[in-house]
Parts: C-alpha cells; structure tokens; sequence
C-alpha cells in the first residue's frame, strides 16, 4: 500500500487516469468543468471534441486517518 502522503498529488494522478473519451477513445486534455462536491469529492464534467459526447466522472478521496498524524 502506497504511503499517503501527497493527497494532491494522488487527486491529479486519479484525475487525468481518466481523460480518453469512452465512445472513441479521443484523449481529453483536461475536463471541461470541474465541481467540488465537497471537500473529499470532486466531480469532472468531460466534453469529447471529436465526437462530443459527454460523460462525468468523480473522484473520491480517500480519509487519511492517522498517518499524516505522525509528528
Ligand atoms: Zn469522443
């Protein structure tokens, strides 16, 4: 299990994981809004310029319990 150390890091990591379009695979440079639900969940909206289907895709971040504790 990777440390959790970076929660930035591992958001923008999860974020563009998912950037080709699922109806023709076109890569998406970056979404085309993007929504903070709250402060552990963002929601992308991606628009496909080639074939302009639209999809959302959420990201969840996962409660870092103690280990960021460590002093
Ligand atoms: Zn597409």
């Amino acid at each position: 299990m990777p440390p959790h150390t970076d929660r930035a890091k591992e958001a923008r990591l999860t974020t563009y994981d998912k950037n080709d379009c699922p109806q023709c695979n076109a890569w998406l440079l970056a979404p085309e809004w993007s929504e903070y639900l709250s402060e552990r969940c963002v929601r992308h909206t991606w628009s496909c310029e080639k074939c302009g289907y639209q999809f959302e895709t959420s990201v969840f971040f996962a409660a870092a319990p103690s280990e960021a504790d460590a002093a």
